[in-house]
């Protein structure tokens, strides 16, 4: 990554996690939209496709057979099941999008941030989102209308589990409003940018401003 001083810094890898319906696939979306310098990692999947997805921009669909291979080919940086459905992050772009100076944004669950904050614990950057309230939560889930009811009901049982990890995450957000949310995600990425150990060029930035002319 080259900022407008031209200063090479490491690329973020910027984690999202949540349980289903705390809003963190529009807070990516936002976040993508305001930040050129920020791409998705698109996951493989076996879930089944939903209404309206599309493949190769919401997830790389694929059956269990082809997962497995790809799983065994070490393509994935993490994998892991979720709601009896198994979801992979494919290794080969991520690292394409970091050396072409990109940050990266996952949207991945709680055991994938752990397998990628080992694999890249300096680039690796959490945050946790957590929805304002139990209500709020199940209004959310059942807006969505995409899954079934079983399916809605059995993701409510689930956000239990998956809320109880938040606590191995660098950030966590209550995403109330989502305007306030995308700011908040945005202010983190801007700090984490601006670490001193991301700044690779700096010792060359800082002898050329003590030298002459
Ligand atoms: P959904 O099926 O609703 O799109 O996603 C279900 C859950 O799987 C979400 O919590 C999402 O963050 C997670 N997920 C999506 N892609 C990946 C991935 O590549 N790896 C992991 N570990 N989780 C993922």
């Amino acid at each position: 990554m080259v900022d407008d001083l031209m200063l090479e810094r490491r690329g973020v890898m910027l984690v999202l996690s949540s349980p289903s319906g705390a809003g963190k696939t529009t807070i990516a979306r936002e976040l993508l939209s305001r930040d050129d310098k920020i791409s998705m990692s698109v996951s493989t999947t076996t879930r089944p496709k939903r209404p309206g997805e599309v493949s190769g921009v919401d997830y790389h669909f694929v059956d269990k057979t082809e997962f497995n291979i790809k799983r065994n080919q070490q393509e994935f940086l993490e994998s892991a099941k979720v709601f009896d459905n198994y979801y992979g992050t494919p290794a080969e772009p991520v690292m394409a999008a970091l050396a072409e100076g990109m940050d990266i944004l996952f949207d991945i669950d709680w055991q994938g941030t752990q397998q990628l904050a080992e694999k890249a614990p300096d680039d690796v950057v959490s945050v946790f989102i957590l929805p304002p309230s139990h209500s709020e939560l199940e209004r959310r889930l059942n807006r969505r209308a995409q899954d079934t009811p079983e399916e809605v009901a059995r993701r409510m049982s689930k956000a239990a589990s998956e809320l109880s990890h938040y606590a191995e995450y660098d950030y966590i957000i209550i995403n109330n409003l989502l305007g306030e949310s995308v700011m908040r995600v945005m202010s983190i990425l801007t700090a984490e940018r601006l670490k001193r150990r991301r700044a690779v060029g700096m010792s060359n930035f800082v002898k050329r401003l003590c030298e002459d002319g």
